[in-house]
């Protein structure tokens, strides 16, 4: 009984040293693979230069899809997109505004996004700013004043500076007035908006229909030259969003009687219904191949820029990792799997619809690691209120080199209820964790902006991450134990006084800005 019992621990340990030493080498050849041979840099040229901006529906995303299936099957990993709805289709094509009254320039702005086209001659009209009524009533009476006109529906900021910018050339009681005025400045705004009894929302559908001829806004970032690009709500007029300086020009002029006109031409292409897809590229597991660790990053983007780091950068990470993973590492013990998900930004919809149709996958799940929030060194992960994530998530990291590896955990953390799509897989019980970077001033700056684009991306970090991806993937694959799922048990809400529950699984939005 005592020499079988330390013959057992003599295999044991054996098959740990064994373990330990490939492990080491696996390692090594992962962080010399990422260092030696890096594709970030001419992957990042073909999709975000060559293909561009990913907006959900365009053809752009479409043509990044099948970009991605066919770099994987280079690679010899299987890929396929996998369509799983449908969405409004669109084309942004050009956009020129210019001012052609009382000079004429070129001004920066674009359409927003889905927004209506003018004719290919374009449209030229004076501008005029959002009629400041008393109330709604009033308002109705003075909304014929912007028949045949372009209304400015933004407030006009005060400064183009950041308030960093402030802080470091202000004298205090000068930064201290400006963030004053600014401050009224956004109650009158709010007022004006409110008298005319709609939301800002509303509004544009509502001067559309009094025979506006474009709308105008200007959704500036806080940051030198940086405006956030969305959607836009008007059904036949276009919608543009024009940069801090131009639309200060432009309410400047009107607001002194200079009565500016300018030229829009937005030659966008309403395309109807198109498909959705996600693209899932898989190395399959040579033990244990239904069970799977998921590398997971959205592939869409808003379409103000090259969307290089919301989410290009999480897309190129865990791109590499599998290129790695299948250079150095091509026979797994579980399935490696990667979701290149669409239409995260209208609700993480390709992720929660990939979670409702593949359930056997997702009952098979040992990790998922996600990347979304830009282009620095991962520096957090929490793990999402699953008990014993600090088990193997912790002895996972440990593999990781330590110049990879500066990470600040969080155990057990609480399960993440949205932000990106790893809160779909949270959501149906999976251990599912956000690999969360450094943020060089990605809110500001490169988050949903006109400013998002290639020279953003910090390339270290990015294979940083490329290595830190590569090896809990590994770690992961390897490990003898199934993760445990096991919950924490959520604390009561102190403001409602019950009970928090975990987060429940909800379907994608399967059918978008379609009329039914
Ligand atoms: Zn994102």
């Amino acid at each position: 009984m005592r020499k079988t019992f330390y013959f057992l621990t003599l295999c044991a340990g054996l098959s740990t040293s064994i373990f330990a030493q490939d492990q080491k080498e696996t390692v090594e050849k992962i962080v010399k693979e990422a260092t030696e041979n890096s594709q970030l840099k001419v992957l990042a040229h073909e999709l975000l230069d060559v293909v561009g901006p990913r907006l959900v529906g365009t053809p752009e995303l479409k043509e990044a899809h099948d970009w991605a299936v066919e770099t994987y099957t280079d690679w010899g990993i299987s890929a396929e997109n996998q369509q799983w709805g449908v969405w409004k289709g669109w084309d942004r094509g050009i956009t020129h505004i210019d001012l052609v009254n009382p000079r004429s320039v070129s001004l920066e702005g674009m359409q927003l996004a889905w927004s209506p086209s003018t004719s290919s001659k374009g449209v030229e009209a004076e501008v005029v700013i959002l009629p400041e009524a008393k109330d709604s009533l009033s308002f109705q009476k003075m909304i014929n004043q912007v028949k045949g006109k372009f209304v400015l529906v933004s407030m006009p900021q005060p400064t183009g500076r950041p308030d960093e910018n402030w802080e470091e050339w202000a004298t205090p009681e000068s930064f201290e007035k400006m963030k004053k005025d600014r401050d009224a400045l956004n109650d009158a705004w709010d007022a004006r908006i409110k008298a005319t009894g709609y939301s800002s929302r509303e509004l544009p559908k509502i001067l559309e229909e009094a025979g506006a001829v474009g709308i105008i806004t200007s959704n500036w970032s806080r940051g030198f030259g940086v405006n956030k690009v969305f959607s836009a709500y008007t059904e036949d007029i276009p919608m543009v969003d024009i940069a801090l300086e131009d639309y200060g020009l432009l309410y400047r002029l009107a607001e002194y009687g200079d009565k500016p006109s300018i030229k829009v031409v937005a030659q966008s292409k309403d395309l109807g219904e198109v498909p959705t897809f996600n693209t899932i590229a898989q190395i399959k597991g040579s033990e244990k191949p239904d069970e799977y660790v998921i590398l997971s990053a959205h592939f869409d983007s808003w379409d103000g820029a090259q969307g290089a780091t919301d989410n290009g950068t999480g897309t190129l990470v865990m791109m590499e990792a599998m290129r790695i993973l299948k250079e150095v590492y091509p026979n797994p013990k579980r399935t490696i799997l990667v979701g290149h998900w669409s239409s995260e930004e209208q609700g993480l919809n390709g992720s929660r619809a990939f979670v409702k149709d593949h359930p056997q996958i997702v009952a098979g799940v040992q990790a998922v690691f996600n990347q979304d929030n830009g282009t620095g060194r991962v520096a957090n992960i929490s793990g999402n209120g699953f008990l014993n994530a600090y088990d193997y998530l912790g002895s996972w990291l440990n593999a990781v080199p330590d110049e990879v590896a500066d990470i600040e955990t969080h155990f057990p953390g609480a399960p993440g209820r949205g932000g990106s799509d790893y809160a779909s897989f949270v959501a149906a019980g999976a251990p599912a964790f956000n690999l969360s970077s450094l943020s060089w001033n990605y809110w500001n700056y490169t988050w949903h902006t006109n400013r998002d684009t290639y020279d953003k991306i910090v390339w270290d970090d990015l294979q940083n991450n490329a290595i830190l991806t590569a090896v809990l993937a590994y770690m992961a694959s390897e490990d003898e134990e199934k993760t445990s799922r096991e919950q924490i048990v959520l604390p009561v809400n102190k403001r409602t006084g019950e009970q928090m529950t975990w987060p429940e699984p909800r379907d994608g939005n399967r059918r978008g800005g379609l009329d039914n």
